[in-house]
């Protein structure tokens, strides 16, 4: 199985200059070193203002390299008046394939609950966009032992919408789910969980998706969270971890890249 590695560009970079500079830069890593790269799937997600810009370079240069949203609309509407929204239709249309849903950034700055995040999964699925769920406990939870609580009541997502959409057909469950672990104290933190703790964590995830549809024990695990190309080695080793969800290290294509290549 390919492994996944998606660079979320959150809130960055500040400028439109520097977003086609990355990409650039991107696009001539990934084509220089395409024989290195072969067993992994690249992903990037700009910002949403940045989307279009930077599929546009992708499709010019026929890059091997996914594009992705950081966030859907909520909101079943495909066009209409719903001011600053951006639907899944629109996403699908512009050409982004994947949508990123759940972050903890938006879950603690937005109030996101899996109720929100139910409609989001539903209307990024009808549209034929892949998501990427991201779920994690905060520092406190871990401290407390309260993981696999957290984890269990944020999967439940997954559970109501295979139940609920009919989206969630075989094909789609197959192929474009993908769950990303992002303990939330780890990221943009440099504290990390050993790979032994994620390793774990991922087998319970794994379980928990399996006892919902027995095909979801296929779907990628990722883990994120100040994973740098120091550390994505080790990550790389366990069976369980398929792939990482990469923030800061992301935003510099030699670094990203070179957290491409350990799990290549
Ligand atoms: P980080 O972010 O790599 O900067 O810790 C990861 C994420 O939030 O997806």
């Amino acid at each position: 199985m390919k492994s996944w590695v998606v660079g979320n560009w959150k809130l960055n970079p500040a400028s439109a200059s520097a977003v086609q500079a990355l990409v650039d830069d991107l696009v001539d890593g990934v084509d220089a070193q395409s024989n290195a790269l072969q067993s992994c799937h690249i992903m990037v997600a700009p910002s949403l203002l940045h989307l279009s810009q930077v599929e546009n370079t992708l499709r010019t240069k026929s890059a091997a390299i996914d594009l992705a949203c950081q966030d859907v609309s909520a909101l079943s509407a495909q066009s209409g008046a719903y001011t600053g929204d951006v639907s899944a239709e629109q996403l699908q249309d512009l050409g982004v394939q994947w949508a990123i849903i759940g972050h903890s950034e938006r879950r603690q700055y937005y109030n996101e609950d899996n109720d929100t995040l139910l409609k989001k999964m539903s209307h990024s699925a009808a549209q034929g966009l892949g998501v990427i769920l991201c779920i994690g406990e905060s520092e406190a939870d871990f401290e407390a032992g309260n993981t696999t609580q957290v984890l269990a009541d944020q999967l439940t997502v997954i559970a109501d919408f295979l139940k609920q959409s009919e989206a969630a057909d075989a094909d789609y469950i197959a192929n474009k789910l993908i769950i990303a672990y992002e303990p939330v104290w780890a990221i943009g933190t440099g504290k990390v969980p050993s790979v032994e703790e994620v390793t774990e964590v991922h087998k319970f995830i794994r379980e928990r998706l399996q006892s919902f549809d027995a095909t979801l024990a296929k779907t990628p695990v990722l883990y994120g969270g100040s994973v740098k190309p120091e550390n994505a080695q080790d990550f790389a080793a366990s069976e369980q971890i398929n792939g990482v969800l990469v923030g800061g290290a992301a935003l510099k294509a030699d670094s990203f890249l070179d957290i491409a290549k350990a799990f290549s």
